[in-house]
Order: C-alpha cells, then sequence, then structure tokens
C-alpha cells in the first residue's frame, strides 16, 4: 500500500474512534496504527497538492487527515480565505472603497487598501525592532515574538530556524521549524530562510505537550491558513497569529543558492540574506559586504527555477489570516537604502493583534512610526510588469532572454524607475497588482 493509503486507513479508523466509548476505542487503538504522515523526502510527489504543494509542514504530522479543509492548494483553497476572515478578525474585508481610477479615469487614487492588504483595524504604520541584531530587516517579528515569550502571554512561539548540521554548524539558507520555549531558541528564528518551510511540522508536538496553553505561530500565508483550519484541534487557550508578507519562494534552499550564484553572481557561501526591494534591485545581505544588482540585469532565465509552483499559485501575499503582519514592501527605503536600518510595515487585524504589538512597546522592543503612505501610479507599471515577465513570457510559449541587461544600462534604468515608479505603498499596490495578474495567468 502507498503512502495515502494508509493515510486514508489512519482517517477511517480516527473516524471509527470517535464514534465508539473510550474503552473501546483505547483497546482497537492499541491495534490499529494511528494518521500516517507522509515522510517528508517524498515531497512534491507523495503530498496531495503534488507540485502546487508548499510544504506547509500540515502532511508531515498526523493532522494529515484534515487536510482536504486545510490545505491552501487543494479544494477551493485559498479563496476559502474569504469566509475564515470574518470566523478570525470578526468582519471580512471593507470593499466599498475597490476602485482603480478615478471619475477622470487616470489618476489612481488611493483605494482598495482592505482589496489588497487584507482586513485591517487600524491604518497600516511604520515600524522598527529595537536591539535586535542579525534579523533580516530590524527585527520586528523577533521583538514581538520575544517580548510576548518573556512577559509569558505564551508558552512557546513556532518560528522557522536555521538548520544545524552535526557539527552545529547552521547555514542561513536551510529551513527548520522550532518550537521554541527560551529567548535563545527564539532568537534562532532570525532572519529569512529562502526556502519553503514546513512551519507546520511541529504540530503534534504542541498537541502533546500539556504544559502549551498559549502560543504564539509565526509564518506565512500558505501556512497560516493552514494552521488556522486546524488550530481548534490543539486544544489551546490563546492563540495568537504573527504572520509577515510572502512572495515568490524558492522550492527549496539549493534553489535559493543557484538563484545568487547564477543570477545576482554573488558567492552564495557568504550571503546572509537577500530581498527585492522597491528601488528595483536585488539586495544581497553578505559576510563581508552588502550588494545591490539592478532587477533589469538578472538572466531572464533564473526566474523559473527559483520560485516555487505554490507561489505561482498564491493569493496571499499579505497574510489575510495573522492577527499582525510585518513586511517591507510598503516602508520607504531610507537614505542607507539597506534592509537592517529601513522601516517596516506593521498590519494590526484585530484586538488580539493589538495586545501583541503593545507587548512589543511594553517591553522597549518595537518602536511604532508614522502611518505608512507612499505615492506615485502604481497601475500601468503593473501590467507593463506582467507583459514583460520572463515567467509570464515562458507561459504563453514566448522567447525567454538569456542574458539581462549590460550593467550600466540596468543602473539607469532602475534610477529612472526609482523615479518615476511608485514608492512606499504606491510600491506595495504594484507589488501585489503584478503578482496577482501573474499568478492569475499561472
Ligand atoms: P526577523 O526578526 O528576522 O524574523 C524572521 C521571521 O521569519 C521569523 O519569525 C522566522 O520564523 C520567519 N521565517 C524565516 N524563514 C522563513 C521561511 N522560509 N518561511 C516562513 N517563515 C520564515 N515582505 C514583503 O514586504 N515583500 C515580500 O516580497 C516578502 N517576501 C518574503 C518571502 C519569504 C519567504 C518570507 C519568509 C518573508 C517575506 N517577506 C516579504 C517578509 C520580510 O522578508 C521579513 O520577513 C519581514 O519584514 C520580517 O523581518 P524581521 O526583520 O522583522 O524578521
Ligand atoms: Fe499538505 Fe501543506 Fe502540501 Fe497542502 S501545502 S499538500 S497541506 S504539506
Ligand atoms: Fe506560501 Fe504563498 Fe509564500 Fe509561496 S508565496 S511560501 S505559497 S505564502
Amino acid at each position: 500500500m502507498g503512502v495515502s493509503g494508509l493515510n486514508l486507513f489512519g482517517a477511517l479508523a480516527g473516524v471509527l474512534l470517535f464514534s465508539w466509548n473510550t474503552s473501546e476505542a483505547l483497546a482497537f487503538s492499541a491495534v490499529v496504527p494511528g494518521p500516517i504522515p507522509i515522510d517528508g523526502s517524498s515531497w512534491p510527489d507523495r503530498f496531495p497538492a503534488k507540485s502546487h504543494c508548499s510544504k506547509c509542514g500540515l502532511c508531515e504530522t498526523t493532522f494529515v487527515t484534515q487536510v482536504n479543509d486545510a490545505c491552501a492548494f487543494l479544494g477551493d483553497g485559498m479563496a476559502r480565505i474569504d469566509s475564515m476572515e470574518g470566523r478570525v478578525h470578526g468582519r471580512g474585508r471593507a470593499l466599498d472603497d475597490m476602485a482603480w481610477t478615478d471619475a477622470s479615469g487616470t489618476a489612481p487614487v488611493p483605494t482598495a487598501d482592505e482589496a489588497r492588504f487584507g482586513v485591517l483595524a487600524q491604518p497600516m504604520v511604520l515600524a522598527r525592532g529595537v536591539g535586535i541584531q542579525g534579523a533580516q530587516w530590524t527585527g520586528c517579528v523577533t521583538s514581538i515574538a520575544l517580548s510576548m515569550l518573556e512577559s509569558g502571554m505564551v508558552d512557546a512561539v513556532v518560528c522557522i530556524a536555521s538548520k544545524e548540521n552535526k557539527d552545529g554548524f547552521s547555514s542561513w539558507s536551510e529551513p527548520e521549524p522550532i518550537l521554541a520555549r527560551t529567548t535563545e531558541e527564539v532568537l534562532r528564528g532570525r532572519g529569512v530562510k529562502p526556502a519553503l518551510a514546513p512551519s507546520l511540522k511541529v504540530l503534534d508536538k504542541i498537541r502533546d505537550d500539556k504544559s502549551i496553553r498559549n502560543l504564539l505561530f509565526c509564518g506565512v500565508g500558505c501556512a497560516v491558513q493552514a494552521f488556522r483550519a486546524v488550530q481548534d484541534s490543539l486544544d489551546l487557550e490563546n492563540v495568537y497569529v504573527l504572520g509577515t508578507n510572502c512572495v515568490d519562494n524558492s522550492p527549496t534552499p539549493q534553489a535559493a543558492r543557484d538563484f545568487l550564484t547564477k543570477g545576482v553572481q554573488v558567492d552564495e557561501t557568504k550571503a546572509r540574506g537577500y530581498e527585492f526591494m522597491q528601488d528595483f534591485k536585488v539586495h544581497v545581505k553578505m559576510e563581508d559586504d552588502y550588494v545591490k544588482k539592478p532587477y533589469f540585469c538578472l538572466p531572464g532565465n533564473v526566474a523559473d527555477a527559483a520560485i516555487a509552483d505554490s507561489c505561482l499559485a498564491c493569493f496571499d501575499y499579505t497574510n489575510s489570516l495573522a492577527d499582525v503582519v510585518i513586511g517591507y514592501m510598503g516602508a520607504p527605503l531610507d537614505s542607507s537604502g539597506k534592509m537592517d536600518d529601513t522601516f517596516q510595515t506593521l498590519s494590526v487585524r484585530n484586538s488580539r493583534g493589538r495586545k501583541m504589538v503593545e507587548a512589543g512597546m511594553d517591553a522597549g522592543r518595537l518602536r511604532i512610526g508614522e502611518e505608512a503612505t507612499g505615492s506615485g501610479s502604481h497601475e500601468k507599471i503593473s501590467t507593463a510588469t506582467v507583459a514583460s515577465d520572463s515567467i509570464v513570457q515562458a507561459m504563453l510559449g514566448g522567447e525567454i532572454k538569456e542574458k539581462g541587461m549590460p550593467r550600466f544600462l540596468g543602473e539607469v534604468m532602475a534610477v529612472v524607475m526609482r523615479n518615476v515608479g511608485p514608492k512606499g505603498i504606491g510600491f506595495a499596490r504594484y507589488s501585489i497588482d503584478y503578482h496577482i495578474l501573474r499568478n492569475y495567468l499561472h
């Protein structure tokens, strides 16, 4: 019998056990195996969502029996967010300001905020973590997580650490989900590991550890959707979810490292993190340097292998079901133009989210700035990007340019785009719209 056959058998056993009385069930469970998690090494072929599986971790636990309802890529998939938002935040998105242009048909108006950014209990603000070294940006996520753990608001934090090999050496790019119980463990979550990460792999551990009554789950949209679907089965008193924006993740750490070597052409062994920024450049934090390369100089053929199929089918860039969301695309780049110094954005979706942010501020670990604002038109540039995009070209059977623009021209183009293109919230709108359109085509 294949793995999926065993899982069906496990699910059936679960249903039977549920309808019996306890002593019969215990006697039966001694001889019948429970649900069988799928072995991660068989990803993606053995996983129910196949090539569109984002390896969220659910299927690597006994919660695999709930995959049909929980998976962001099966059945109604991410369309379920529409109804889940009401349950999680107390209301769905306000869509009455959904409009593309003003009456003249040209000037963009700052509308459709909840359609793009999700339910907002208050306007999106700028924020910085305080005193966190070695984070991806200024460490807003780690600041909030640490404050919640250290103040006793939660007993444990689910986050993605860098995987350690047996010599204790950890690779910045290899994600490992952990159930952090100490300050040191939460600090292991600092930095984005640029590949699909099985955040829900610790679900069985959480359910079986009765000392965990209050939990903080940190994760990206697809993982948060699956987590929200099963969180009631964990029998916890309080559950908080701290999300990050997320788009275009790599299928594996190796694919991310290849992107750095072949695309950005840096020594990936010295890299510590990278981001796609609103100055139209990829920024790479190196051990001893900080490299910026215009998007336009990247070879057209690197994008395909660097982006997981799940992320081409993803419509939850802004992590709709988290209580608080941290990102960067709506924040201005400051004069240094480097990610460690620049404000991030913070969205609060509900009253739990407010308490999470207060915990960070009370601990002096989180500083809130002004409301996030921006400028520039996002509409034409979104459609123009889709039209020239190498991934879209590949879908249409068009020619993919193997070489990017020469460096000088790419730099000029980035300066021009930076000056005329959208900034702050305007850039965030552009990025969201481009990804929705591209992924819809996929
Ligand atoms: P830190 O304090 O350094 O904490 C990092 C957090 O990220 C930890 O909680 C850790 O658990 C989590 N994490 C690390 N690796 C992964 C992973 N592979 N999967 C899930 N969680 C992980 N923001 C945007 O505005 N636009 C984007 O396009 C965008 N893309 C992203 C893509 C990915 C794969 C991820 C994980 C995040 C992305 N973000 C994006 C969010 C942004 O990069 C930062 O994560 C965010 O601003 C938090 O920075 P920080 O300094 O507060 O995080
Ligand atoms: Fe399972 Fe998650 Fe993959 Fe869906 S995305 S098939 S729930 S591991
Ligand atoms: Fe998941 Fe979407 Fe991020 Fe891909 S882009 S890892 S599918 S949230």
